[in-house]
């Protein structure tokens, strides 16, 4: 599936996407948002379409950014015809809430005219009526009544999302409908908290769906500032193998043997190497005795001794250093050597 110059699907990379908070009419500060996130690595971004004021706008913000832009239209399917006129790379509608079938084709028909794929968004918020309450049965059922408004119209370039704040029901929804469907699947839990308790969650549900190999984008929904959404998305891709780049700090968790300022030490290592892109390991170890052996698949690393420390590289020491000097030694050795 393209999403604008974004393939998902069929062995494509997990595209990671973020939604903007901003006002969509307000192009600056949604630009400016939009900027801040593909700095950041969303792939493709999403904005609220609540009124024709807002899709209008959409055309000027396209101009202005360059990750693929993704419509979310509730109810009035003008608002999905207007944001497909004005430059949209995909809409998401759910086809049973905009009206008639007249309208659906209408929306249909300016998708298909331009090549843009309709994400369903099934919630567990918004179920039709004759489904009493979420359940992976009419997480399915209902996608299906959608898919079929839309097949109808022999329209099939669709995506899928099923989403719950309940972890367990959203990935038992997304493993059954993978059994049912080939679609696209847009993954995400939905409302799921603040920054703490809402990664959580998404690494749990994205998490175990990816490693079943379920899954093509992914948004980590949270109730803070979208950049931390990127940033989540791409731990939880980073955690599952599907993500290498940039560096991945492997640290002990410290225990009794631990003498030098270890938890200060991770950060300020970590915050060094932030925006190293090539894919390495760094080791930030407690203890000289056990650290780098712990930490021997690391490409370099530092263990921590009473005042003074040592840097090592796979495993074996290269110099002895005070602990003062530790973060410094170890972030001029990789920016010098591997960078
Ligand atoms: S590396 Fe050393 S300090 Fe860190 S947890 Fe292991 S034994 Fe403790």
């Amino acid at each position: 599936m393209n999403i604008g110059n974004v393939k998902i699907g069929k062995g494509e990379k997990i595209a990671i996407q973020s939604m903007c908070n901003t006002d969509t009419r307000d192009v600056k500060s949604t630009v400016a948002q939009i900027l801040e996130l593909e700095a950041e690595g969303a792939h493709i971004i999403r904005v609220a379409v609540p009124d024709m004021e807002a899709a209008a706008a959409i055309s000027e913000i396209k101009k202005q950014i360059h990750i693929p832009l993704v419509c979310d239209i509730h109810f009035d399917y003008r608002l999905a015809i207007e944001s497909a006129k004005n430059g949209a790379d995909k809409i998401r509608i759910n086809p049973g809430n905009i009206g008639g079938e007249d309208r659906v084709k209408a929306v249909v028909d300016i998708c298909r005219e331009r090549n843009l794929p309709i994400r369903i968004g099934v919630n567990s918020g918004s179920l039709p009526k004759e489904f009493e309450k979420p359940s992976v049965e009419a997480f399915i059922a209902a996608a299906k009544i959608h898919i079929d408004l839309l097949n109808k119209y022999d329209y099939d370039n669709i995506c899928i999302s099923l989403k719950s704040s309940d972890t367990k029901l959203t990935v038992d929804s997304y493993r059954a409908f993978a059994k049912l469907h080939d679609y696209p699947l847009h993954l995400g839990i939905t409302e799921a908290g603040t920054t703490y308790q809402g990664i959580i969650k998404s690494s749990v549900g994205i998490g175990a769906l990816l490693l079943d190999g379920i899954g093509d984008t992914i948004r980590v929904s949270l109730t803070a500032n979208p950049v931390e959404e990127v940033r989540a998305a791409k731990g939880i891709l980073k955690a599952c193998g599907l993500m290498k780049d940039g560096v991945e700090i492997v640290s002990c968790p410290t225990c009794g043997r631990t003498k030098i300022d270890l938890i200060g030490i991770a950060a300020k290592v970590e915050n060094a190497l932030k925006d190293i892109k090539k894919p390495l390991k760094v080791a930030v170890m407690g203890c000289v005795v056990n650290g780098p052996g712990e930490a021997k698949e690391a490409d370099y690393g530092l263990a921590g001794g009473d005042g003074v420390g040592i840097i090592f590289k796979k495993g074996e020491i290269v110099k002895k250093v005070a602990e003062s000097e530790l973060v410094s030694e170890l972030v001029s050795m990789i920016t010098k050597e591997d960078i």
